[in-house]
């Protein structure tokens, strides 16, 4: 049991436990530390976060030459402020997301945080300024304690219970089995929904980043587990950059600003009430909000 608390034999089982889970780029997504495929610029210098303001300027992307899946996406996240994507489905929301630890990068416009172009800084230093937390959770095979120190693999047992407090996930923890040491994932126990998207938010939690991005669950949990969820995110996203993928229309009303997107580009910008207010708007058809017909 002693060897458990060897740092580096603990940084050890993670690694492998961690190459065995990796098979698809989904779940890469929430571990933002493995190496990256691409090596940094020569001239690449490390972040350097103030207030972490997230801008897109003209970004064009496509997953493969000549396709267009953004078509010149301009807009901004004020630092500390809740901006929130909203949107059909395939209007591009997540390829924007994934678009800012650069997983991958632009065909054109640029992306800056605090003013530095992305594609200029180390991966490293940009990855270490953001936390993600994914629609449907994965769980690595481990303990609850392994999973959440995914989020910081230096991180001391004090700040994974801290960050599980946070997260609302400590009580339902320590009724596990083995608490803390309960292995989960495939051979593990089974947590419901809920709880697993706490873990995941205790993973970002303790990775203490100034930008969150966050794919919010689509699926239906209990009415228990969502409000356990939402006081969970309110505490991530206090104090933080949050760009959220919002489909919960709490989430999108409560937000600082709301992107509207589809097709590829930003059809829309503004408060709740602002966008509301927009007879034939398509936030305002979007989440069934237009004036009666008056027939
Ligand atoms: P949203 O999150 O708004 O539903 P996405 O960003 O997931 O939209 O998808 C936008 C478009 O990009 C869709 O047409 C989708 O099929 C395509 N797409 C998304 N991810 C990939 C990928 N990894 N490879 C190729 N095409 C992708
Ligand atoms: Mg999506």
């Amino acid at each position: 049991l002693l060897m458990a608390y060897d740092p580096a034999k603990r940084l050890a089982r993670l690694q492998v436990s961690l190459e065995r889970a990796v098979v698809n780029a989904r779940m890469i997504y929430e571990i933002l530390d493995l190496e990256p495929r691409q090596p940094d610029r020569p001239d690449a210098r490390p972040l350097t976060v103030g207030e972490a303001k997230v801008v897109f300027r003209g970004v064009r992307f496509g997953y493969s030459e000549g396709e267009d899946i953004l078509k010149g996406v301009s807009f901004t996240a004020e630092g500390g402020r809740t901006t929130a994507l909203v949107g059909p489905s395939g209007a591009g929301k997540s390829t924007v997301i994934g678009l800012i630890p650069r997983f991958h990068d632009p065909v054109a416009g640029e992306i800056l945080i605090d003013g530095q172009d992305i594609a200029h800084v180390t991966k490293r230093s940009l990855r270490n300024a953001i936390a993600y937390v994914s629609q449907q959770p994965y769980l690595f095979e481990g303990t609850i304690r392994d999973n959440i120190r995914y989020g910081r693999p230096d991180a001391t047992d004090a700040e994974i219970e801290e960050a599980a407090r946070h997260a609302y996930a400590h009580d339902f923890i320590l009724a596990q089995p083995l608490g803390y040491d309960t292995p989960v994932g495939e051979n593990g126990v089974t947590l419901s929904g809920g709880q697993r998207q706490r873990l995941s938010i205790a993973r970002a939690l303790v990775r203490g980043a100034p930008i969150l991005l966050l794919d919010e669950a689509t699926s239906a949990l209990d009415t228990e587990s969502e409000q356990a969820v939402q006081k969970a995110l309110d505490e991530a996203m206090s104090g933080r950059t949050v760009i959220v993928i919002a489909h919960r229309l709490s989430t999108v009303v409560r937000a600082d600003k709301i992107i509207v997107m589809q097709a590829g580009q930003v059809v829309e910008e503004g408060t709740h009430e602002a966008l509301a207010g927009r007879p034939n708007g398509l936030y305002a058809r979007l989440h069934n909000l237009q004036a009666p017909s008056g027939k």
